[in-house]
Formats: structure tokens, C-alpha cells, sequence
């Protein structure tokens, strides 16, 4: 792999093949236990979730998916504390510009994160580009501000639409 990782998670099964990495609830799994902190059901559930999407995924449909889960309603506020602490350990990234919530690809590192979101199937890649982040703080530091949040996404269309497009273009 080049200066950054692809990080196209899997659809559904988490076995689609070429981009197979370890299975992420086990790795935040492991995570939170060197940290001292609590995976707890609900908080595995919403990583299972977000792993089996493998794209953005607002916080309404990921409600109605843990009701067909687990036949059990869970709260907007409960999703959005167990979505804020999963954010806090770097395992969920929100994707502000579409107000979804992705798995974060190296959740065992912070660092500033580049996304590509395809606007047709709704895939983001995730892009760690220390160029991006190295630019964005010499940018504050000129003018003397102090960065809290980046938020750094791109729309367009992605690698695979850009290619049934094309494909379809024969017919
Ligand atoms: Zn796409």
C-alpha cells in the first residue's frame, strides 16, 4: 500500500475480499480493554452494525436497525452518548457533511483524516494524510488559531460508480 491506507470496509459478511482487515468489533474490543474502558453490548452492537453497512449510516436508521436487532427500542439520546463515546475512543468517525457515522479504519491511532464520500452509492474511503494535517496546522498557526475539530471531506463519485457508468454507457 502507498503513503495511505484503503480502507473500503466490507459489505455485509466482512469477508468481501481484497480490502479484508481484522475484524474491527474485535479490534475495539481489545481496545477498550487496554484502555480500562467498557464495550458494552449496545456500543459492540453499533460497531457490528457499522461494520456489516460498511458505508455512512445516520443515527436514525442505525435506531431502527438495533429495533430489528434486538427487538428493543434504544433512544436517540442513547444512540448519540454510545455514538459520542465511540467517536472519543477513535473507533467512529462522524461524517458531518452527510451527518453519519462510520467505522473509523485505524482506530488504534488519532490522527487527521481525509474522506471521499461517493455521492452515488454513498461509500466513503477514509484517508490518513499527514500532509493534510501538517498544512492545516501551519494554516492556524499563522493566524494564531487554535484548531479544535477538522473536518475534511470530499464528494464525488467513487472508483467502482465511476466504472458501472461507464459500463452502462456501452448498452
Ligand atoms: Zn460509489
Amino acid at each position: 500500500m502507498g503513503p495511505w491506507m484503503k480502507t473500503r470496509q466490507g459489505s455485509g459478511d466482512g469477508s468481501s475480499g481484497q480490502e479484508a482487515f481484522a475484524n474491527p468489533v474485535a479490534v475495539a474490543s481489545a481496545l477498550c480493554a487496554d484502555r480500562g474502558v467498557r464495550l458494552t453490548r449496545l456500543r459492540r452492537l453499533i460497531l457490528e452494525l457499522l461494520w456489516e453497512r460498511g458505508r455512512p449510516t445516520g443515527a436514525y436508521e442505525l435506531i431502527e436497525a438495533l429495533k430489528e436487532r434486538d427487538s428493543r427500542s434504544v433512544g436517540p439520546p442513547t444512540v448519540y452518548r454510545t455514538l459520542d463515546f465511540l467517536i472519543t475512543q477513535g473507533l467512529v468517525s462522524k461524517i458531518e457533511s452527510r451527518n453519519a457515522y462510520v467505522l473509523c479504519a485505524h482506530p488504534e491511532r488519532s490522527h487527521g483524516c481525509v474522506f471521499f464520500i461517493c455521492g452515488d452509492c454513498g461509500a466513503s474511503s477514509e484517508l490518513e494524510d499527514r500532509r493534510v494535517e501538517q498544512l492545516i496546522a501551519e494554516d492556524a498557526a499563522d493566524l494564531g488559531f487554535r484548531v479544535h475539530q477538522r473536518v475534511v471531506e470530499v464528494q464525488g463519485t467513487c472508483m467502482s460508480c465511476v466504472s458501472s457508468d461507464d459500463a452502462g454507457d456501452r448498452f
